[in-house]
């Protein structure tokens, strides 16, 4: 599945907000959005002007879609997937983006930001209730451990993520087990459990895909 591979601090500056797309560096002094560096382009005021409501559902799809690391294409699937579940189309477009694999792997911080965290999926470091699984997009089901292979468990990368993140525990609708490298997935969140998304209006996505 091709995946954006152009500079990813770009896509925050579009969208004049963090989208943490780099692990470590998002929280250091070197983001450039929290050096107010202006968006991209020749004309960077023209993108900061007044935008038409396609604009803005545009726009919102755009940061929802670039913080899980998705093409365009994969995204629909996933919204025409979430219009087919019973409820709000937005909010069961939220619980499908939580339950990926690369997702989960990213919340229980064995990676520090979600591209990395599909690469330690690609590269067959996971395992689901015991059973290597190495895609990214895998739907995690209630009550599925996550845990990174014992032969992968002396992997740098996971252990300094956990080092510095795993202090700061996981979401409520996991638990997670930081010296077995391995967690659990309890629940499928509702939307209200996603406090750090709480900004996006997932209902701007569902009106652009309705056009
Ligand atoms: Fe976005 Fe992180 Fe780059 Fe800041 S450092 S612009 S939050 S990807």
């Amino acid at each position: 599945m091709a995946r954006y591979t152009g500079p990813v601090c770009r896509l925050c500056r579009t969208e004049q907000k963090k989208l943490f797309l780099k692990g470590d560096r998002c929280k250091s002094d070197k983001c450039p959005v929290n050096r107010k560096r202006a968006a991209p382009g020749k004309d960077p005021k023209a993108r900061t002007g007044k935008r038409s409501d396609y604009g803005l559902q545009l726009r919102e799809k755009q940061k929802l879609k670039r913080i899980y690391g998705m093409q365009e294409k994969q995204f629909k699937i996933f919204f025409e997937r979430a219009l087919r579940m019973p409820g709000i189309t937005g909010e069961s477009l939220f619980m499908l983006l939580e339950q990926r694999l690369d997702n989960v792997v990213y919340r229980l911080r064995f990676a520090t930001s979600r591209s990395q965290a599909r690469q330690i999926v690609l590269h067959g470091h996971v395992q689901i209730n015991g059973k290597s699984v190495n895609i990214p997009s895998y739907l995690v089901k209630p009550n599925d451990v996550v845990e990174i292979k014992e032969s992968s468990k002396n992997l740098s990368v996971v252990k300094e993520s956990l080092k510095e993140f795993g202090k700061a525990g996981v979401m409520p609708w996991l638990s997670l087990d930081p010296d077995g490298m391995k967690g659990t997935f309890l629940a499928v969140p509702r939307r209200s459990d996603v406090t750090d998304l709480a900004d996006i209006k997932e209902q701007m996505i569902v009106e652009l895909y309705s056009k």
